[in-house]
């Protein structure tokens, strides 16, 4: 292929991730996005090996390999293991960046002098460096999101200093590589930062407690873009720059908005140490009667309230994942309309395990959008609605979010249900959320439990309507 051609088709395929980007923003336009996204992987991946005059049968055999892994994932993974999916597919991009890094510095080709090749010497550094950091990080947020490693916060004593002490140390270490490069070496410096960014990636990720995770995978994800920006600039392919940089900005951007959403400052969250001051981890259990009764109710019961109601919101959570009851709550939502009532969805930023899982779930189940409302826009509305069904959610409707300053989710904006009439929550025991948290709202006097399943329990509601 043409240079001219591979440049204008890495042109057209440019143009397609942001519009794939634009499509993604809405949930809409979210289908259209994909497919430009599918069409410039596409083009960029036909340029791309079209340009390739040596090993063409390695390069086969690595899309043989890296196609039928990502196709066979694909079609096992489950909803509910997404994020962990996500997490693990950063990795590989980390990973990635760090194997061309060093392949690209041990290689023959390389023909720079001077400040040429200095240049090229630091962006080899910081590909490697960001690439092990997103490398180990996301392993480690991969088994956090599995449930493989305790989501609790572990936090090593002057962990700042730690930090601290590892960023100059890198910084020295990349001199030092500079240096020894021009001479000819640079193996030993090189090798010993790959190891800081690993123990680095590590450490920053299980700093993090349980209800930050959504800004570390979002972050996550940005650094996968700046590690494959970093690749385009080893390997001088305009494209990958391009592309990476599209990524980066836009997790980091998601970053900011998460932070956003959960009151906190990016800062403070990369520094660790949020969600660990009480809280027994993701498997504790809050002891019923430490904080009052519970009442239970029936299916039959609930599906009255719901059809005597006028207003109804429907607050979903990680459990209508795991239930897979986006279906029913859709069916339910249909026979409730018809009968006049006004249904609406309130979403948390953060609910479920990654961002827009919710939104990802609702659309699935051809829920219309046009009910379908962010926190902000609903949280006035409350104290309007009759019934609020709270599906599978547990931290997003917690009020010690804004009553007790020592919870580990404190400060954090929740969906404030519990000024309405009556709340039904739908879980199968007390098991406490993600943030290891017990929930207040449950031993409220307007709060009313359905335990169970919340696909079974839904179905028993939706034949009592
Ligand atoms: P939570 O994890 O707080 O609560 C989920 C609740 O669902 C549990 O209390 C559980 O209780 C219940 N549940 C589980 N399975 C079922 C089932 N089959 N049927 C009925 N109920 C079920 O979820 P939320 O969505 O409220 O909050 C999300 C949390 O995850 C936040 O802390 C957030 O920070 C964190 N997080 C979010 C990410 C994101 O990007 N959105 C990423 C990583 C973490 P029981 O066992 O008693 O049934």
């Amino acid at each position: 292929m043409s240079q001219g051609l591979v440049t204008a088709s890495y042109v057209g395929a440019t143009i397609l991730f942001i519009l794939a980007l634009g499509g993604l923003s809405n949930q809409e336009t979210a289908r259209r996005g994909n497919i430009y996204g599918m069409l410039g992987m596409l083009i960029a991946l036909i340029a791309t090996i079209a340009n390739v005059t040596d090993n063409m049968g390695f390069l086969i055999l690595a899309l043989l390999v890296g196609g039928y892994v990502g196709l066979s994932l694909a079609r096992k993974v489950q909803m509910t293991e997404m994020p962990e999916l996500v997490a693990i597919l950063h990795s590989f991009v980390g990973l990635a960046a760090v194997l061309v890094g060093f392949a690209n510095f041990m290689g023959p080709s390389t023909h720079f002098t001077g400040v040429e090749l200095t240049i090229h010497d630091v962006e080899t550094y910081l590909g490697i460096l960001i690439g092990a950091i997103t490398l180990s990080g996301s392993v480690i947020a991969f088994g956090k999101l599995s449930g493989k490693i305790s989501g609790n916060a572990m936090l090593l004593p002057a962990r700042h200093w730690l930090n601290l002490g590892l960023l100059i140390l890198s910084i020295y270490l990349c001199n030092v590589f500079v240096d020894q490069s021009a001479a000819g070496g640079g193996t030993f410096p090189l090798l010993v930062m790959t190891l800081i960014a690993l123990l680095f990636g590590v450490h920053m990720v299980m700093a993090i407690g349980g209800a930050d995770m959504p800004v570390v995978v979002s972050m996550l994800n940005s650094y996968s873009g700046w590690a494959a920006s970093a690749t385009g600039f080893m390997l001088n392919n305009d494209l990958l720059i391009v592309t990476g940089a599209l990524v980066g900005s836009s997790g980091a951007i998601l970053s900011y908005i998460m932070c956003r959403a959960m009151n906190r400052s990016f800062i403070s969250v990369i520094a660790g140490g949020f969600g660990t001051t009480t809280g027994g981890g993701a498997s504790a259990s809050a002891e019923e009667g430490d904080q009052g009764e519970v009442v239970a109710l029936q299916a039959p019961e609930v599906a009255n309230l719901l059809t005597e109601a006028k207003e109804v919101m429907i607050i979903p959570g990680y459990g209508m994942a795991v239930a897979q009851a986006q279906h029913i709550v859709c069916e339910i939502t249909k026979s409730l309309r018809a009968k006049k009532v006004n249904v609406r969805f309130g979403i948390h930023p953060v609910a479920g395990r990654m961002p827009g899982h919710m939104n990802v779930l609702l659309a699935e189940a051809k829920v219309p959008y046009d009910i379908v409302f962010e926190m902000d826009e609903i949280n006035e509305d409350f104290p309007k609605v009759d019934v609020t069904v709270v599906i599978g959610a547990n931290d997003i409707v917690n009020p010690s979010a804004l009553t007790d300053p020592n919870s580990p989710i404190a400060g954090m904006p929740v969906l404030e249900c519990w000024k309405g009439d009556t709340t039904i929550v739908l879980k199968r025991g007390m098991a406490t959320g993600y943030a290891g948290v017990q929930n207040p709202l449950f031993f409220k006097e307007n709060t009313r439990m359905l335990f169970g399943d919340a696909r079974a329990s839904l179905d028993e509601v939706f034949k009592n309507i």
